[in-house]
């Protein structure tokens, strides 16, 4: 069974759409490289299309009615967008589901430190990461600072043209030699990972005295620049991240790199699948969450109560309020599950089945089921469900193709899907090939983030 690279189908006109929207992915992603971001970008594109926030419509009491637009914001990290279809909601919702959170380096809670004339932030890693990956390169800080008088300062610093970059050191090959023949994963060990944040003393008037003097003076920057005190980084979230915009590859520009692909462009097709919506037959739900990389926990994560309860306002608010409603709601939703896949690697073929795995250029692919060890921790789609969803993508024209995480016993890794069916829903794992996965920079191909904008457009406007 082969499925057909999309490349070689594509029209002229569906190669200037694709052209199109990848360039929006990347301004994007670019733009937006936390969860934070990303669900405050979102918010603003979604009001642009007529979506009023839960708040303000139980403010308003207004009685839902098909085709209304509603989004509900989880402390800004996590994010629902719906739109209501011309059936009940007790009938089940479409859900588009991804993680907007990606592998980092968080900056720990008391982070700063000066070692011999140089100041350096310490770091916490987010996610599953080679750790030898993230030393020398340019790295950017983005978050948010909260302070005691209830103000959060925004920061993102690294991005624009004359921005300050901060980096992690690596020892030169000249001293590698006791370094080079360490396994991978102790070559760069956590506590190594700090980020580098100065080197020039504060100018001390005579007779005083300063035991820190490098570190003192990028203190009074924290107070210059964000106008914060060092304590003030006790209630920060600080994420650093690979500074830069995200670029095309090749000389075909055929793919993108990028910044945290796993699992924004899942994200962005998703959410881009739900804008262009209108008038769906069953509601259409575009679900983007937080701390998937960390196990999907927390009241930001999938694991919270907070989408159950956010869809018990909205049948409320459309009249089919209660327990029952709700739970049918639930258990009757359909849900694709979009978090990257595997792309096949031609320089690590031992790590594949060739037969099931997902290869770049060749669609957006589905996953029936994920997990580690025989399928442990996995979400096994039904064969009805799977069969379904081959009838949808191919009346829509959908490349798409099947895959596994890697060869059995390979390895393996988990989504929201088994979270999501915990309700009862059908759910499948439906994701953009990836290559070098987790990694600061990720491949991906344009006509897979287009094929999977078309897939998720598809899965909505089911008749
Ligand atoms: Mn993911
Ligand atoms: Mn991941």
């Amino acid at each position: 069974m082969e499925h057909p690279c999309a490349w070689s189908e594509y029209t002229e006109e569906q190669t200037a759409e694709l052209e199109a929207f990848c360039t929006k992915y990347r301004a994007f992603i670019s733009e937006n490289k936390t969860e934070r971001e990303c669900a405050a970008a979102a918010i603003e594109l979604a009001e642009k299309e007529g979506y009023i926030s839960l708040e303000s419509a139980i403010a308003s009491g207004a009685a839902l009615k098909p085709g209304d637009k509603i989004y509900a914001s989880n402390r800004g990290k996590t994010l629902m967008l719906i739109q209501l279809g011309t059936e009940p909601l007790e009938k089940g919702l479409n859900i588009l589901g991804a993680h907007i959170d990606c592998p980092r380096l968080d900056i720990k809670q008391n982070p700063l430190e000066e070692k011999n004339g140089l100041a350096y932030m310490d770091t916490h890693y987010y996610g599953g990461i080679k750790k030898y990956q993230w030393v020398t390169m340019p790295l950017a800080i983005h978050g948010v600072i909260a302070l005691k008088d209830g103000s959060v300062i925004t920061v993102k610093m690294g991005e624009a043209e004359d921005d300050p970059v901060f980096y992690i050191t690596d020892l030169l090959p000249h001293l590698g030699g006791e370094q080079m023949a360490k396994k991978a994963s102790e070559v760069i060990e956590g506590e190594m990972l700090d980020i580098l944040v100065g080197s020039r003393p504060l100018t001390i008037k005579d007779g005083d005295e300063c035991k820190d003097p490098v570190k003192t003076n990028v203190i009074s920057h924290l107070k210059e620049d964000l106008g914060i005190e060092e304590e003030d980084l006790l209630s920060a979230e600080l994420e650093v991240v690979p500074a830069g915009k995200a670029r095309e590859v090749g000389f075909d520009r055929s793919m993108i790199l990028g910044y945290g692909q796993d699992d924004r462009s899942c994200a962005y097709t998703s959410l881009t699948a739900q804008l262009d919506t209108e008038m769906p037959k069953r509601a259409a739900v575009c679900l983007l969450v937080d701390k998937e990389e960390i196990g999907s926990v927390g009241a930001t994560g999938m694991h919270s109560r907070w989408f159950e309860d956010a869809m018990a306002e909205i049948l409320e608010l459309a009249g089919e309020g209660g327990s029952l409603p709700l739970r049918r709601c639930l258990e009757r939703s359909c849900v694709l599950s979009n978090d990257v896949s595997v792309g096949y690697d031609p320089a690590f073929p031992s790590v594949y089945d060739p037969k099931n795995a997902a290869y770049l250029g060749h669609g957006v692919s589905f996953i029936k089921f994920t997990g580690a060890r025989g399928k442990g921790g996995s979400n096994d789609a039904d064969a009805e469900y799977v069969a379904a969803l081959r009838r949808v993508m191919d009346e829509a024209g959908v490349h798409w193709q099947t895959s596994e995480l890697g060869k059995v016993d390979a390895g393996g890794g988990g989504t929201i899907a088994y979270m999501l069916a915990n309700y009862g829903m059908s759910v499948i794992d439906c994701g953009i090939p990836v290559l070098s996965m987790h990694a600061p920079w990720e491949v991906t191909s344009k006509a897979d983030v287009f094929e999977a904008y078309r897939a998720y457009k598809a899965f909505l406007n089911q008749r």
